[in-house]
């Protein structure tokens, strides 16, 4: 495995290969992503001037389905980045049974810099530079950090002016006017909340004793804050790219999405002027919030937030990944050595591309479901495979990010083998 991300991904199939009996041929066929495009694109800018930035689409497998995956905008996105996403998404869409490959896409840049109308051209001229290497039946794009509905919509109408014919099912998480789903929006904290409730009775935990801090105050985990907060569940921190803010009592999360919608820091909300000094909420930054004593901890931020550094600190009891990546393989160690029961990213953010699934059907059935229906689908197959991965993880004492691979491997090694294996040829098994 080639970057440094990559392979730390890696890491997690060595561990879980210990555990199936899937075939050498497999095993070498998901060492490296299938392709991995690198494009520029030229964007006028608003005063005139040209800029090139740099874009990424990444097919890692496709032999369960067509590639899926979301489009990230941010600084830091790299090829490796991008690699390593589209490998969680190839185990992540096994791991939930959907008919999908694993693929990733992603743009360096700081969209907060750009204006709207850049924004537009950026977005329809990266769909210019990859058209001929997506479509409904060869890779699917969706919303990931920083880009949205509307985004998603440039693209599929870009997608479509290209192919000369309407193609919602190239993108999912679209504007519900243009072919989305209903609930697509809040599916990734959806299914997050489903998972929650399904596993937290197995450690005897009531929502109205059980305390939770979130990092990352984004689509996902103002949303998830939120359901848990009409659940009862404690939401004792919550932080955004700025810092965070605590409150022993539990917060007012409504109020805090409220404040934080009018496109105002989290923090700010206490800490402006007086305000600050006369409230019970404490400030406090987004390492310290990791650190906390709490039942819950939820990383929905970005990756690499608890590394060897910092894991030792970890005082939660369990932690549920609703960003993709946010642990790394060598801090699963030492959580786990220190009791730290984790529920993998691929398991947990799943509900994202699983109403992604939805869309897509729908946008090829021609028949769209109503919101009841989606969250109905999603609630049954994010429980189902959240106590399957669980049953695996108790009859093998393994971790449940070991046992949610070992699950998604069985379905892609299966796969791969039905195309004929080394004992097939030779063996005649
Ligand atoms: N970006 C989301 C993820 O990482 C959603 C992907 C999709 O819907 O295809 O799971």
């Amino acid at each position: 495995m080639a970057g440094s991300l990559l392979s730390d991904a890696g890491q997690r199939l060595e561990q879980a290969l210990k555990y199936t009996t899937i075939s050498e041929d497999a095993i070498e066929s998901l060492k490296f992503p299938q392709t991995s495009l690198t494009v520029s694109i030229p964007v006028r800018m608003d005063d005139g001037s040209l800029k090139v930035f740099q874009g990424y689409r990444v097919r890692y497998d496709d032999t369960r389905g067509p590639g899926k995956g979301g489009v990230r905008y941010h600084p830091s996105v790299t090829l490796d980045e991008v690699q390593s996403l589209a490998f969680w998404m190839t185990f992540k869409c096994a791991a939930l049974s959907l008919p999908f490959g694993g693929a990733k896409g992603g743009i360096t840049v700081n969209p907060k810099e750009l204006s709207r109308m850049e924004l537009e051209r950026l977005s329809r001229g990266y769909i210019d530079a990859i058209a001929d290497f997506i479509g409904p039946d060869v890779d699917i794009l969706a919303p990931d950090v920083y880009t949205n509905a509307m985004v998603m919509g440039w693209m599929m109408d870009q997608y479509s002016i290209i192919k000369r014919q309407i193609s919602p099912a190239v993108v999912t998480g679209k504007p519900i006017s243009m072919g989305g789903s209903l609930g697509r929006e809040s599916a990734t904290a959806m299914g997050a909340f489903f998972v929650i409730q399904s596993m937290l009775p197995k450690f005897d935990r009531p929502p109205e004793t059980t305390t939770v801090a979130i990092q990352g105050f984004g689509n996902a985990g103002a949303i998830l804050a939120e359901l848990l907060y009409k659940a009862g569940f404690k939401v004792v921190a919550v932080s955004d790219s700025q810092g965070g803010i605590y409150s022993r009592g539990g917060l007012d999360i409504p109020s805090i999405r409220h404040f934080k919608e009018s496109s105002r820091r989290i923090q700010a909300m206490y800490c402006v002027d007086t305000v600050c000094h006369t409230t019970a909420e404490e400030v406090l930054t987004n390492e310290d919030l990791l650190t906390l004593d709490v039942d819950v901890l939820v990383p929905a931020a970005l990756e690499n937030q608890i590394t060897e550094a910092n894991a030792a600190n970890i005082r939660a009891k369990m932690i549920f990944e609703v960003a993709n990546g946010p642990i790394t393989s060598a801090a699963d160690h030492i959580l786990e050595a220190n009791g730290i029961y984790v529920f993998p990213d691929i398991l947990v953010n799943a509900g994202g591309v699983t109403v992604s699934y939805f869309e897509w059907v729908q946008n090829r059935s021609g028949l769209y479901w109503t919101l009841e229906e989606v969250d109905q689908h999603l609630k049954h197959r994010m429980v189902q495979e959240a106590e399957n991965i669980w049953a695996i993880a108790r009859d093998l004492s393994i971790p449940m990010r070991t046992a949610a691979y070992v699950h998604a491997l069985c379905r892609l090694g299966d796969a791969i083998s039905a195309k004929g294996t080394r004992d097939y040829y030779l063996n005649g098994r």
